[in-house]
């Protein structure tokens, strides 16, 4: 699709060039994410302010033309593909930290800073924000917000909506919104802050958000328990998260797992990670049982470092084995891990793919990755086996393209047509990322 000339015009008009991009080959580079889809958009435009958004939007509005937030492009369900072209929004150069608050345990930041970069600046005041999705190096918090990402941590301390105070945003309508606030209570009407966490960038732009952050512990502990098989790991999961003390991680790898990280034995792995001395002696005292082979633990912040680092590149490793690597992150309630985990074997029989399997299990959100180019049926009945067992379709990557069809089987017909009409009352010209989500 051609942009309109006179948009085009307006925009030139109204920005420095170096904010706008049309060339076909620039435009390109913002035509894909970590899914499999890539559509190419007719122009890329940089803000610089929350200003420039709205102004952008209301151009948008005016002319009919798609819009397309994007973070730094490392999502992997399709959210930051400009499905339907028009423009890709890059707030790449809103990267600002703009109050750094350790008193009221709070920063707040331009929604294109590099998650990364808020964990430093967190830790030289003794701080950390508990989001730390494995790609915090490059994905932006734009980006977590967009998908309420999580990481090993949201055991603890939960997914970015839990861990942002307040945003200001500009909506479909080219309003711009402050939500939420610098407090961490507050009774003022409805919670439009949850509510733009996790709208993958279809009812407004968020271009700042303050973050809540906690103190960084005193110490931290990690082991790994290394289990005969996969019933034990996750006996133990559940006893762990049934004592009175949470871990900061407890995840999960399967023997396919754990055999790109080089372990030749084992069925199942648990990685732990505890921020409280206290803890200590009930976590591993859970960890016990008749099925553990051993349990190592790193003696040093260098050999913890070490653990989680494999940890992290577990996803790379994957494309190893395979070519073609369809990762769901499905979630279910702990106790139903062992059916899910049970379920997810039969039907790597059944359908003769190889699926490994590892994740947050304290949080009952375990990746689910089938080594396949496609494989529909099986994907089908993997979600309709997790709604069963009570869970849904996405713990932290989000719906964009790819979980789309689904949608119907995880709500109700009802709770479509009420985010609908939210969708409608936020971006009355469904210009916001159009055709993601339903
Ligand atoms: C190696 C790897 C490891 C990962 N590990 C984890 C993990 O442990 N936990 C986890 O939760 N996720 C993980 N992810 C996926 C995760 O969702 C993303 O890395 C991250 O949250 C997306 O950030 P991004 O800046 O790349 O966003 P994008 O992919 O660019 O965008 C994500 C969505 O948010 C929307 N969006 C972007 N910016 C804004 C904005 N300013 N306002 C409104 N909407 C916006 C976009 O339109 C899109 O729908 C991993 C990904 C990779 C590649």
């Amino acid at each position: 699709m051609a942009l309109n000339q006179a948009f085009l015009t307006s925009l030139r008009e109204m920005f420095h060039p170096s904010q706008l991009l049309t060339d076909t080959a620039d435009c390109w580079l913002y035509s894909y994410d970590n899914s499999r889809h890539r559509a190419v958009a007719e122009a890329v435009f940089f803000a610089k302010t929350t200003q420039d958004v709205q102004t952008l939007i209301k151009q948008c509005r005016q002319y009919h033309v798609p819009l397309t937030v994007r973070g730094r492009g490392t999502g992997t369900p399709g959210g930051a593909v400009p499905l339907q072209g028009g423009v890709v929004l890059s707030l790449d150069k809103m990267d600002r930290i703009l109050l750094l608050d350790p008193q009221n345990r709070l920063m707040k930041v331009e929604a294109g800073i590099v998650t990364q970069t808020v964990q430093n600046a967190a830790y030289e005041k003794g701080f950390f924000w508990a989001p730390d999705p494995g790609s915090s190096a490059y994905c932006a918090v734009g980006g977590n917000i967009g998908y309420n990402a999580a990481g090993p941590r949201a055991v603890k301390y939960g997914a970015t909506r839990d861990n942002v105070l307040g945003l200001t945003a500009v909506t479909g309508a080219g309003d711009i919104i402050h939500t939420g606030g610098y407090t961490t209570k507050s009774a003022v009407g409805y919670d439009l802050t949850r509510l733009l966490i996790g709208s993958e960038g279809t009812l407004a732009i968020v271009t700042e958000a303050i973050l809540k952050l906690h103190a960084l512990p005193q110490k931290k502990y990690a082991f790994r328990a290394l289990y005969k098989n996969i019933s034990a790991a996750i006996a133990v999961v559940i006893a762990i998260m049934s004592q009175p003390y949470l871990p900061s991680a407890l995840e999960f790898l399967d023997k396919h797992a754990l055999k790109l990280l080089g372990f030749d034995s084992g069925g199942a792995m648990l990685l732990i990670e505890i921020d409280e001395e206290n803890a200590k002696k009930n976590i591993l005292a859970a960890c016990q049982h008749e099925e553990l082979i051993d349990i190592h633990i790193a003696k040093s912040d260098k050999a913890r470092e070490k653990l989680w680092k494999a940890r992290r590149e577990l996803s790379s490793a994957l494309r190893m084995l395979s070519p073609y690597k369809i990762n769901e992150d499905v979630i279910v309630p702990v106790t139903a891990l062992p059916e899910l985990l049970k379920t997810l074997d039969e039907l790597s029989q059944k359908y003769d793919i190889p699926i490994v399997n590892f994740g947050h299990a304290g949080n009952g959100n375990i990746h689910v990755n089938l080594l396949a180019k496609e494989a529909p049926e099986c994907l089908q009945e993997i979600f309709e086996a997790v709604i069963a067992l009570r869970g849904t379709l996405s713990g932290e990557h989000g719906i964009g393209l790819e979980k789309k069809p689904f949608m119907p089987f995880a709500l109700d017909q009802s709770a479509i047509a009420i985010m609908r009409g939210i969708k409608n009352v936020f971006d009355p010209d469904n210009i916001l990322n159009p055709g993601k989500l339903f």
